[in-house]
């Protein structure tokens, strides 16, 4: 079975919301529950800059001063992930589509292949709370664990609960400044993907401001009855 045949049937998941929203953890989260493959483009944007390729050169600057990256480098990235073998058990997409252009894209691959996408899930939140949650976290470069100097704290200073790694990471794009022109950016250009995605019938919203386990447990509903 070729690759786009077999993805027919998986699930083909959205995560909307602006920076700080809970996406990645959320995705994390459905790609341990339901054996998803977690696809999101600012992770592979920051692997393209880690590795110095041409779109890694492109894309360095624009994320460091918390723009969106050109829709053509984007898709050139995304596309390169999807193909390969593991997307084929289905996919939670987080941080993409971030522009109309990118869902028009996004639609137009999945009709070539006859696919469609399952849901489109909203983490609807207070903006204005967003800087301060994206400026103060970092995450264990040991196992990927997520903290935050104010609302979650490791128990002891720069020692991971997890797994006691001393390695704690910061992005360089999260910082109050940086976080503000991400917020500015979502509000301009992914917002409107909310109704987009309305008018075809595949939006749900969840309230996106308690607590991670009752958020994911919000998410997991909509996603069994999808
Ligand atoms: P967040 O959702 O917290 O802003 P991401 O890791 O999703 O963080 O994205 C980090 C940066 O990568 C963005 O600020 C942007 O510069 C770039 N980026 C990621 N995904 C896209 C996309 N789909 N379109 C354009 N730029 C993107
Ligand atoms: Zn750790």
């Amino acid at each position: 079975m070729d690759g786009a045949s077999a993805l027919t049937c998986a699930p083909i998941l959205i995560l909307l919301g602006p920076p700080g929203a809970g996406k990645g953890t959320q995705a994390r989260m459905l790609q341990e529950r339901f054996g998803l493959v977690q696809l999101s483009t600012g992770d592979l944007l920051r692997a393209a800059v880690a590795a110095g390729t041409e779109a890694g050169r492109a894309a360095e600057q624009v994320m460091k001063a918390g723009g969106l990256v050109s829709d053509e480098i984007v898709l050139a990235v995304l596309t390169e992930r999807l193909a390969q073998d593991d997307c084929a058990r289905g996919v939670v997409l987080d941080g993409f589509p971030r522009t109309t252009a990118q869902a028009e894209a996004l639609d137009a691959m999945l009709a070539a292949g006859g696919q469609r996408i399952s849901a489109v899930i909203s983490l609807d939140v207070d903006a204005a709370r967003m800087v301060q949650r994206v400026a103060g976290r970092f995450t264990c470069g040991g196992c990927g664990e997520g903290y935050h100097d104010d609302f979650k704290p490791t128990r002891t200073p720069g020692i991971c609960d997890a797994c006691g790694s001393e390695e704690m990471t910061r992005r360089t794009d999260d910082t109050a400044r940086t976080a503000m022109a991400r917020l500015d950016a979502y509000a301009a250009e992914t917002a409107p993907l909310i109704d987009y995605y309305d008018r075809s019938g595949t939006l749900s919203r969840v309230d996106a401001m308690g607590a991670i386990d009752r958020i994911a447990a919000d998410i997991a509903r909509l996603v069994n009855g999808a």
